[in-house]
């Protein structure tokens, strides 16, 4: 895909880490950044708004979609299908919006695989002590259950190394200024630039003989 103006960045964390109220916080922000809002074939849940917490679809739309290459990824979870849409993100990008994908290790690597662009923001815990408070549930859960979740956030937390940018998230505003700067500096990256501002840049950096 040729760069469009906007930027496209893929945020992951360990649950706990605090991404999704990191993301809610820096939209609020900026009216120009937006999360990607997946597809999915599952039944919406109570409260949830079509458009808002996902793109409810059946599963022969979904399956019609995979067969237009519409997903730059998808994969069935629990019985139902999950996918991300390539149009509605790259309509967003071409009107200079940056768009953020909520995915995991998993998914990060196949976007980056078809979008060498995308810059990967990955979001740590203070530490594995702290962590494991933020899983632990006012002392409803079990051991297992809290042993479970601490393994697989180790377990995202083991590919951090995968991204560009890293942020820990021990105090949050702190952390979401350093979010902001990630997001914001982007716009000033060279090929972020060059499309905003084609003509002007194709007579400024002509090349001379020395
Ligand atoms: P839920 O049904 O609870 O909202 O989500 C179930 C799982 O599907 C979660 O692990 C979530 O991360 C995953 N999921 C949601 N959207 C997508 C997507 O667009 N692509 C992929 N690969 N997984 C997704």
């Amino acid at each position: 895909m040729q760069h469009l103006a906007g930027n496209l960045f893929i945020v992951s964390a360990p649950s706990g880490a605090g991404k999704s109220s990191l993301i809610q916080a820096l939209l609020k922000r900026h009216s120009d950044m937006q999360v990607s809002v997946s597809h999915t074939t599952r039944a919406p849940r109570p409260g949830e708004q079509d458009g808002v917490h996902y793109h409810f679809i059946s599963v022969a739309e979904f399956k019609a979609l995979i067969a237009k290459d519409e997903f730059f990824e998808w994969a069935e979870v629990f019985g139902n299908y999950y996918g991300t849409s390539k149009s509605t993100i790259r309509d967003s990008l071409s009107r200079g919006i940056d768009v953020f994908l909520d995915i995991d290790w998993q998914g990060a690597r196949q976007i980056k695989t078809q979008e060498s662009s995308a810059k990967g923001i990955f979001i740590l815990p203070p530490s594995l002590a702290e962590l494991e408070q933020r899983l632990t549930k006012r002392g409803q859960d079990s051991n297992d259950v809290i042993a479970k979740r601490m393994a697989q956030a180790q377990s995202e937390m083991s590919h951090a190394d995968e991204y560009e940018y890293l942020i820990i998230n021990d105090n949050f505003d702190n952390a979401l200024n350093e979010f902001e700067r990630i997001v914001l500096a982007q716009r000033n990256s060279f090929g972020s630039q060059a499309s905003k501002h084609q003509a002007l840049l194709t007579q400024l950096l002509a090349k001379t003989a020395n």
